[in-house]
């Protein structure tokens, strides 16, 4: 079985330190459970390297540049404002990438997690080989969690080098193209695409579906629409992209569109078209791990695969590729390794898109309610008609609630505008602990502010609206 040196024994083994695997990690100690955590590139994953945090940085940016720029909305006018993309990059790296990275360094640390660097290969189903550029070590282990993540997919004709960029390339860029083309308008493309137009760039995203933002409702959409349409952002639908030519000092994109080739040039191409999980390197089958459709892991509802003692959470199992969906999996498993009757419920499971204005949702629209034969109805409030939001000059978008129709039970609710991703959360607590309307329509909320819209939703949806 091992060959060559001894193994290392540990208890539980994490592959991956995104924040699957780390959160797995530390849950697993606070268990009292001897733990290491294998991590071949960067601590903290995807997410906290190239994915969440850095494009919240990179948006953030582009919001402070338009306010600069234009806020004689509010009587502020402004001379000669002007971007260092230099320092906004140093700032994203070393401030904001770095201070949390290193934190999380810490709290493994802290939380005697053992560090090992390296890329890991399962020998079999208790051994794990580890390899780092000048040594290799073999391990045995009693439980391993496995997450390790996804990669860009990258389709033909787009090879990514040169001006042809991932998203961590879009994410990195060393200068704000003044072309921009984007190829995919899911979540990642929409939030960059709007990041680069607040920083000055002229955006086209080209999408193959006949919506951006698919996995939104259209009246949502269409918010971000409204925005892209103001910001000169320019979305092409139903568009199939067919080649990046790259010219050096430019980039040509080659898409057909109604039957017709179109072409665009622009300084850079990025795809963003969907993420492929880290599965086929890792020796699964060594391990007789099954691996299912799109190189995704079945798994049980703690997280368990078909090889009883090892555990798949994050990007390599089914559902929406989402950080807090990989840690909300990571502390089942732990919890379920450490013999407690835990399982996963996606019930109340947010996704935000972090465009102007944020989109977020969380459990059912009403359509899936009725797909469910759950009989609900929606209540759709608008931000006009919050004195917070006027306040702030963000009047855009509404707050949907989505209510059983015999006790209001809150089931679902969908928020497009100014700070939903903040106040998207109050609904998942409603709906994780079952409340109704008349729970949300009774609790204070504090005034003036953007969660006021959600308890005026509550009375809309209770027949007692005071405010609409
Ligand atoms: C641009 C962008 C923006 C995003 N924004 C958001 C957002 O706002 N909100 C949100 O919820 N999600 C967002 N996501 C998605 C989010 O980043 C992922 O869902 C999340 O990182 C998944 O976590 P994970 O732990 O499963 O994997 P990852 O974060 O991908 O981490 C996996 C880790 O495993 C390591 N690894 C892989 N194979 C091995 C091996 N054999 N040996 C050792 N180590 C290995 C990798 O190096 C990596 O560090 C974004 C993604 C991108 C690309």
């Amino acid at each position: 079985m091992v060959v060559g040196d001894f193994a290392i024994e540990l208890d539980t083994v994490v592959i991956g330190a995104g924040p699957g695997g780390y959160v797995a990690a530390i849950r697993a100690a606070q268990m009292g459970q001897k733990v290491a955590i294998i991590e071949r590139e960067f601590i903290g994953g995807v997410c906290l390297n190239v994915g969440c945090i850095p494009s919240k940085a990179l948006i953030a940016a582009g919001h402070h540049y338009q306010e600069s720029i234009d806020s004689t909305l509010f009587g502020v006018t402004t001379k000669e404002v002007a971007i260092d993309f230099e320092k906004t990059q140093a700032w994203k790296d070393n401030q904001v990438v770095k201070s949390l990275t290193t934190g999380v360094g810490m709290l493994l640390k802290k939380n005697k997690v053992e560090i090992i660097e390296g890329e890991a290969f399962f020998v079999d189903d208790h051994t794990l080989r580890v390899i780092h550029p000048d040594s290799a070590q073999t391990y045995s282990f009693n439980h391993a969690i496995v997450a390790t993540g996804s990669r860009p997919i990258e389709i033909p004709g787009f090879k990514f080098a040169g001006r042809v960029l991932d998203s961590t390339g879009g994410l990195n860029l060393k200068e704000i193209p003044k072309k921009f083309v984007i190829i995919g308008g899911g979540v990642i493309g929409a939030e960059l695409g709007g990041a680069y137009a607040n920083l000055g760039s002229e955006v086209t995203i080209i999408e193959g579906s006949p919506s951006i933002l698919p996995t939104y409702e259209k009246d949502m959409v269409k918010v971000v629409l409204d925005d892209f349409a103001k910001k000169g952002v320019k979305v092409v639908t139903s568009a199939l992209a067919k080649e990046a030519i790259d010219n050096g000092d430019s980039v040509t994109v080659k898409y057909q569109v109604d039957g017709q080739e179109a072409t665009i040039t622009a300084d850079y191409v990025m795809v963003t078209v969907g993420r492929r999980a880290n599965t086929d390197d890792l020796g699964l089958e060594q391990a007789g791990i099954e691996i299912g459709e799109r190189g995704l892991i079945p798994v049980d509802s703690q997280g368990r695969t078909n090889v009883a003692n090892i555990f798949a959470i994050g990007d390599i199992v089914a559902g929406a590729s989402l950080a807090h969906k990989a840690s909300y999996e990571a502390k089942i498993a732990a919890e379920a390794i450490a013999g407690k009757k835990v399982v996963v419920d996606y019930k109340a499971m947010p996704a935000v898109a972090f465009t102007d204005p944020e989109l977020a949702s969380v459990g059912m629209t009403v359509a899936e309610a009725k797909a469910a034969s759950i009989e609900a109805k929606g209540y759709k409030f608008p931000f006009a008609g919050n004195g917070r939001a006027i306040s702030l000059g963000k009047t855009e978008g509404f707050v949907r609630l989505v209510t059983t129709v015999d006790d209001n039970v809150i089931i679902g609710a969908q928020i497009a505008g100014v700070g939903a991703s903040d106040m998207i959360s109050e609904l998942a607590l409603a709906i994780e602990s079952g409340m109704n309307a008349e729970d949300i329509a009774l609790t204070i909320h504090p005034h003036p502010s953007l969660g006021e819209i959600t308890m005026d939703t509550a009375e809309l949806a209770l027949g007692l609206p005071i405010h609409i």
